[in-house]
């Protein structure tokens, strides 16, 4: 028996399709998964084009949804308490914190664990089990993997639409929380900036605005709840984006601002967003996209909270299932925002398509048929 996977054995190399042995026995703990869909994330784009440390070569994928085929021993509990079986609709936090380190245990910023893996990006595919990323036929999960049965209510499309970017938005709404009625400007209107929309919303904002583009992706902000969108096309300079900004959240600048760009200039307009006393939220820095011209003044005389949020940790997981079982509108948006779906053997062509922001959301289903679009 063999399980075929698309790896990334160079950067900027077309990923190819390879075959790794079936796992043999599993260790207490361990669960072996048959990966129904892998979503394609901007992360991913930046790992193939080798813009962030990874080891060669590498099963990616890190937004996964499947099925139970094996567990190492039973019962074995999902992260709420539920016990899983085999056939069981699962999904899992990405990494695994060790709970032991400086960081998880003394100051509990677990996202930062000294010793911190995650599926699909921090595994090398030459070292057995080697099935440790999710464009894969199949993943084989470690012990201590925060696994999550889905509900049935929630489909994997939904979940999988809506990708880290909705953890990663909600993890950052954690470390800086609203108040009921807050401004927010959300700068950029990729998935993490879609994402911010929503949670933006359900966390109480009174006006959401966001800036980005192109006009598909601001007609999917304002689907999401922001109550205006700016064209960065119709509206190239920051002084124009900022007056039409102030003219929605009111002349003093929003509540908060949530960069999502990953463009470091975005970081200088953001801080020109903010009231005096306000928060700005620096979440689109993922990759290290080099230095900007900076005052720092402005912090200083805007007397602002200025804070950064990496990754997610399983109780965001835990809160996006949440969200999606308590909202189907949200759901058929985040099903509807797949725009392509890649078999596995066309896994190239699928990053590929992400990277050109051809659509929506690309995913991998590696066990459908090849025939797939
Ligand atoms: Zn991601
Ligand atoms: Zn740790």
């Amino acid at each position: 028996m063999s399980v075929r996977a698309a790896v990334l054995n160079g950067f900027e190399q077309p990923l190819l399709l390879e075959t790794f042995p079936e796992p043999g026995q599993l260790a207490p703990g361990e669960v072996l998964v048959s990966v129904d869909i892998a979503g394609i994330c901007g992360t991913d784009v930046h790992l193939w084009l080798g813009q962030l440390r990874i080891p060669l070569p590498n099963i990616l994928g890190h937004e996964t949804a499947g099925r139970i085929e094996r567990m190492g021993s039973e019962p074995l509990l999902d992260w709420r308490g539920t016990p899983l079986q085999v056939g069981d609709r699962v999904t899992w936090a990405s990494s695994i914190s060790c709970g032991e380190c400086y960081y998880c245990r003394m100051k509990k910023q677990p996202t930062r664990c000294l010793t911190r893996k995650a599926y699909g990006i921090s595994y090398c595919s030459s070292d057995a089990p080697h099935l440790r990323g999710g464009y894969a036929e199949k993943i084989l999960l470690r012990a201590g993997t925060a696994i999550f049965r889905i509900p049935d209510s929630v489909s994997s499309e939904s979940l999988i639409g809506a990708g880290c970017a909705l953890t990663t938005a909600i993890h950052a709404s954690e470390r800086a929380p609203l108040e009921w009625g807050d401004t927010v400007i959300v700068q950029g209107t990729g998935p993490v900036g879609l994402a911010a929309v929503v949670v933006a919303k359900a966390a109480g904002a009174s006006k959401i605005v966001a800036i980005g583009g192109p006009k598909h992706r601001l007609d999917l902000a304002l689907g999401f709840g922001a109550s205006a969108v700016i064209d960065i096309a119709e509206l190239p300079t920051a002084e124009a984006r900022q007056q039409a900004a102030l003219e929605v959240v009111g002349p003093h600048g929003a509540d908060q601002v949530i960069e999502c760009v990953g463009h470091p200039d975005a970081v200088n307009e953001g801080i020109v967003l903010c009231r005096d006393g306000g928060q700005f939220v620096v979440l689109g820095q993922y990759a290290d996209a080099g230095n900007i011209p900076f005052n720092p003044h402005t912090i200083t005389r805007k007397q602002l909270r200025v804070i950064g949020s990496w990754g997610f940790e399983p109780r965001h997981v835990d809160r996006a299932i949440r969200l999606l079982e308590n909202e189907p509108g949200l759901r058929a948006k985040f099903e509807a925002g797949i725009t392509h779906k890649f078999p596995l053997g066309q896994a190239a062509e699928a990053l590929d398509t992400a990277r050109r922001w051809a659509g929506g959301k690309t995913v991998i289903l590696p066990n459908a048929e090849e025939t797939a679009n």
